[in-house]
């Protein structure tokens, strides 16, 4: 069989470049890669030799892991980092992160909900049904690719354009709305702002990328090789030869290039100029049954639909000549997307497809419990509208009423607190200050809770029942779409918070800023110790969950917040002249990390990539500290110390080096020193002058805030 696939992608033996992956690195939730062949002691050992003082500041890389031994000398004045965090990393027990542990709480938490008898109801049943398909592995083996079979053999009976029209209007036997014209977005209008539309064009490419279709590069390749090793496996198990299969890819190929000539680019069009009524849309389409496939799919009650309608009026000619490619087409989607839920060799083989072999993964030290719990909580179930139910059951369980008040209060007084800093920013014009004022005060606060869910049209069917974990995932994905056509039907109300996009789920462990909502968003999920704790003082409060949401804020001012207004519409509200004044501001962040070397031969730190999120991490911390003015006795030194803590970590080289180069964050320890060093109450705190490493001369202070 690979003779004949790699002849068919033309010219196999082209290199892969690296760069065409992104790593997820967010701490505790990676998928990295299995080979786990080093000796952490050694590699330790070698790692520890990089780690120098930095010329510049002085500074060492203390997020290295196995640097500190108890008599390593570090004093506050000089590397507050590692002397605030020294104790803490001489510790057995330290989990290598402040963020993989509430990660880890969370995860614990969510099997507790699973498996705690006494909490029931709708939500959690259905929770239950989906994960108990997924480990339901003896069920998921005996029934191999069976479960896909019937779905691929609804699509080899078509015969005719009508029997086509037929399977891609009925949810049922194509329950991923698989067709050439597909509804690819839902998004805001920005012509009518209190309404959303509905995006309709062709399906999302297979290679992803027009280019990869016409010529043979990196990527293409890469996808071509994955695409052909999956549709092998899993088509071979349903009976089909090689031929056939490779006319399959053949057929989608060709079918696939036909729909990118034929749609136009609506990216550069005027959202009215593309935009249709339902009236519009039955007029143009002819025979193809646009309207029933966007009524079946619960989208009969929208108003705003986007499209290229020429593209529209081809699809019945398109359908007529081209019926054995779009079926093709269809059973490779259909293919691809049931590889996670299938067996467990299914699930391995398309994991290893999707592997870069050029790009050196995080590496993987979690236990195998760890990996599964992940797989379960984090691959799975927060990749779907089921999400909503299980942190509904979270909240309740977990979350106490009273913090609930208290961040709301203390959301509440950030934002008062920015109104000042912003009134008496002096690079601001007073133009600039009043559309900033503005601004911050449409900014709407959503503390944990999000809107009730229901679950009531979700029937999921167990092992017991007859059903299998790939019906599993088709019903509630159906729900899924459903649940977002209903909200795209409805106007846009930026005090919504629902539960079915999984997107805004608050169980991650995160806090953020949503320009498109000018929303502030507290989670469940970063509601643990260090960040915040039912009982914590208002010092680690402040230093805790308080900065982050200072710095969520500052995301609202910075260049992503300035393309969105108050109500959330996609337009610049901040005279040019503020603008420019900000990019100074924040280039100066970037020259000073320019200067920055973490480690031996650590090359030139892309002082441009981690300017936005410094200038944040300042800017939390700024806002903090004004507040903490107001409290009498207030311990600064408990602050600081436990904004240290929150940035804690310890990790390899390795893993300090992607960091290094591909995270738009400072490594974490110059979170902690460039952010304090900043600031007066810190000089003050610990009597830091001209000489300590912590001292930064005033006109050399760069906290744009
Ligand atoms: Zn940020």
């Amino acid at each position: 069989m690979k003779k004949k696939l790699i002849a068919l992608i033309l010219v196999a033996a082209m290199t892969v470049l690296p760069g065409c992956a992104t790593l997820d690195k967010m701490e505790g939730t990676d998928e990295g890669s299995s080979a786990d062949s080093f000796n952490i002691e050694e590699e330790i050992k070698r790692d520890i030799k990089s780690v120098v003082p930095d010329k510049t500041t002085g500074w060492i890389d203390s997020d290295i892991k196995g640097y500190f031994k108890e008599d390593t000398p570090v004093s506050l004045k000089d590397d507050f980092a590692a002397a605030a965090n020294k104790e803490l990393y001489l510790k057995e027990d330290f989990d290598g992160s402040m963020l993989k542990s509430m990660v880890k709480t969370v995860r614990k938490r969510k099997r507790e909900l699973i498996n705690d008898d006494s909490v029931t109801g709708k939500n959690i049943e259905e929770v239950r049904k989906f994960v108990d398909m997924a480990e339901n592995t003896g069920l998921r083996n005996t029934l191999g690719v069976e479960p896909l079979r019937p779905y691929v053999n609804a699509i080899e009976d078509i015969t005719t354009v009508e029997e086509l029209y037929d399977w891609i209007t009925d949810t049922k036997n194509n329950p991923l709305g698989i067709a050439p014209l597909s509804v690819t977005s839902m998004e805001r209008s920005e012509v009518e702002p209190d309404s959303y539309y509905v995006g309709l064009s062709k399906p999302p490419l297979l290679l992803e990328q027009d280019e990869s279709y016409f010529s043979v590069n990196s990527h293409s390749m890469f996808k071509m090789v994955a695409l052909e090793h999956k549709a092998e496996n899993v088509l071979t198990r349903l009976g089909y030869d090689e031929d056939s299969i490779i006319r399959l890819l053949q057929n989608n190929y060709k079918l696939e290039k036909v729909l990118i000539g034929l749609e136009k680019d609506l990216k550069d069009e005027d959202e009215e100029d593309v935009t249709y009524t339902r009236e519009q849309i039955r007029y143009i389409q002819g025979d193809y049954p646009v309207i029933e496939y966007l009524d079946n799919w619960g989208f009969g009650d929208c108003s705003r639909f986007t499209a290229d309608s020429d593209y529209i009026k081809m699809l019945d000619k398109l359908c007529a000549r081209n019926l054995e490619q779009i079926k093709a087409m269809c059973i490779l989607r259909y293919v691809v997307d049931a590889g996670p839920y299938l067996d467990e060799d299914t699930y391995d083989f398309f994991k290893k497809c999707d592997e870069q072999k050029d790009v050196t993964p995080m590496p993987d030290r979690r236990s195998e419990e760890e990996k599964h719990e992940s797989y379960i909580f984090d691959s799975l179930l927060a990749k779907t509208s089921l999400q909503g139910a299980i942190d509904a059951e979270y909240v309740k369980k977990y979350i106490d009423p009273d913090s609930y008040d208290r961040l709301y209060k203390m959301t509440e007084d950030i934002v008062d607190e920015y109104r000042n800093i912003f009134a008496n920013e002096a690079w601001l014009s007073e133009e600039g200050k009043k559309a900033c004022l503005e601004k911050l005060d449409a900014i709407k606060i959503h503390v944990v809770y999000q809107d009730e869910a229901d679950y009531s049209d979700l029937n999921l069917l167990s092992a017991e029942a007859g059903g299998n974990f790939l019906e599993t995932h088709y019903d509630v994905y159906r729900f899924e779409i459903m649940k977002r056509a209903q909200i795209t039907a409805g106007k846009v109300d930026r005090s919504e918070w629902s539960p079915y996009l999984y997107e805004l789920n608050t169980t991650q462990t995160n806090a953020f800023y949503s320009p498109q909502t000018n929303g502030i968003y507290i989670l469940a999920g970063i509601l643990n110790d260090p960040s915040y704790y039912s009982g914590m003082t208002d010092e680690e409060l402040l230093s805790g969950i308080g900065s982050i949401v200072g710095h969520e804020i500052t995301h609202g001012f910075d260049n992503g917040g300035v393309k969105y207004d108050k109500d959330g519409i996609e337009k610049e509200w901040l005279p040019k002249e503020d603008q420019k004044a900000f990019e100074d501001a924040t280039s100066k962040v970037a020259m000073f990390y320019l200067t920055l070397k973490p480690y031996n031969g650590s090359g030139v730190y892309n002082g441009s990539m981690v300017q936005g999120e410094a200038t944040a991490d300042m800017g939390g911390v700024r806002v903090t500290l004004e507040l903490a003015k107001k409290i009498p006795g207030f311990d600064y030194d408990a602050y600081f110390r436990h904004y240290a803590k929150m940035w804690a970590v310890q990790r390899l080289l390795e893993e300090e080096k992607i960091l290094f180069s591909d995270d738009e964050h400072p490594l974490d320890f110059y979170r902690i020193n460039v952010t304090l060093s900043q600031f007066d109450e810190f000089d003050d705190t610990y009597d830091i002058n001209e000489g300590d490493g912590m001292y930064v001369v005033s006109d050399k202070r760069i906290a744009v805030w």
